[in-house]
């Protein structure tokens, strides 16, 4: 048989060694992609900060990295128990997700309930997390104020659950708002904790959005941020008409302007600005900056002009949602594949999880 001279040495190959060596190569390359995992709560419809904060980079890291997107049913129970509309929302979201580009073809898309190992890697850091730390986290704070007739032990052990989704693929970016960095350090502090105990496992997971900060798409009330169950009326949902989008924009805190030029911004003002980096034109924004500075703005001017480019950003979206929504057989067998690859990814840790602590008995 012919062979072709290559590699270093100059042997000459026959072809099939060589589809085998290139078939090697690939499979390595395959095997270095980085791991990537990040997760959308059931609770709502999606808003403008799930977009931007987390689906916006999740999009575009499907292409370069191996990414495990997760709709996480268990965490929305921690605050809405009711399970009645549950199942209408997890679909809802996976069809949201799809609609804002994840390709399931490239993206493992599933549900956190189908991955049963992520409970088990749970309870096994809960016993490396101390009840003074989750007392401390912001959120949970946060949810007491929201739900003091709800303080359960699931909303203390929210970041656990958290890191375990997290650990579970051993994944190493995790594409977040800025809201949940004070979570992505615990994830860190339990990996670390494992590992300095029983043996390195996981590598320490870290917020992602390509080397720009944490991002916070604030509410258009200027009082926090966008939210799926807080604060609706001030937050922008992908699933918005045109005319809710309107009336909501133009509901937005504004005074009457800049007393002298170039004054600092309030903060609800400051929010249209960044609102509207999002989703104008530049040219547009410049425009209004101008004027701010000039002491010229109108706010009403600039309103009109944000919900239009919040409405030419946002139908595509909830038109496409809208269809893939309709199509339950189609989702069915996303959340299937979905599942089927999140637990090969999870079982491979679990096991690794039980050696390292002698926790596999035959
Ligand atoms: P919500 O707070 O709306 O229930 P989740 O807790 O399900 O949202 O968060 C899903 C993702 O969306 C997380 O990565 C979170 O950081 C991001 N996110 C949520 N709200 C915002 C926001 N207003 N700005 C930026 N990112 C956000």
């Amino acid at each position: 048989m012919p062979g072709i001279r290559c590699g270093m040495n100059g042997n000459y190959q026959t072809p099939a060694a060589i589809l085998q060596a290139s078939f090697l190569i690939f499979a390595r390359m395959e095997k270095k992609k980085e791991i990537v995992m990040s997760g959308i709560r059931p609770t709502g419809f999606l808003h403008l900060g799930n977009y931007f904060g987390a689906l916006m980079n999740y999009v575009k890291m499907q292409e370069e990295y191996e990414c495990y997107f997760m709709v996480a049913d268990w965490h929305s129970l921690t605050t809405h128990p009711d399970t009645k509309e549950l199942r209408n929302s997890v679909f809802r979201v996976l069809a949201e997700n799809i609609a804002a580009g994840i390709n399931p073809d490239k993206a493992c898309l599933y549900l956190q309930s189908n991955v049963p190992e992520i409970a088990e890697l749970y309870l096994l850091l809960n016993m490396l997390a101390y009840k003074g730390e989750l007392e401390k986290t912001s959120t949970f704070k946060e949810k007491v104020r929201l739900q003091p007739e709800n303080v359960n032990a699931g909303l203390l052990t929210y970041p656990v659950l958290q890191a375990a989704d997290i650990l579970i693929h051993k994944a190493k970016y995790v594409p977040v708002g800025k809201d949940q960095q004070q979570h992505l350090e615990m994830a860190r502090n339990f990996a670390q904790r494992f590992n300095h105990r029983y043996g390195e496992i996981f590598p320490e997971p870290e917020a992602f959005n390509f080397g720009e900060a944490l991002l916070k798409v604030p509410s258009l009330d200027g009082a926090g941020k966008m939210s799926k169950s807080e604060n609706q009326f001030a937050t922008l949902y992908l699933s918005d008409d045109d005319e809710l989008i309107r009336k909501k924009v133009m509901k937005a805190k504004t005074d009457n302007g800049p007393a002298s030029p170039d004054s600092p911004k309030p903060d609800y003002i400051e929010n249209l600005f960044l609102l509207m980096n999002l989703v104008s034109e530049p040219s547009a924004i410049n425009k209004f900056e101008d004027d701010y500075n000039r002491c010229t703005i109108r706010y009403g001017d600039m309103k009109k002009q944000l919900a239009e480019d919040m409405i030419r950003f946002i139908s595509p979206i909830r038109e496409k949602a809208e269809s893939i929504c309709n199509d339950k057989k189609y989702l069915t067998e996303v959340m299937e594949k979905g599942a089927a690859k999140a637990r090969k990814s999870a079982k491979a840790t679990i096991e690794l999880v039980r050696q390292a602590m002698s926790l596999n008995y035959f």
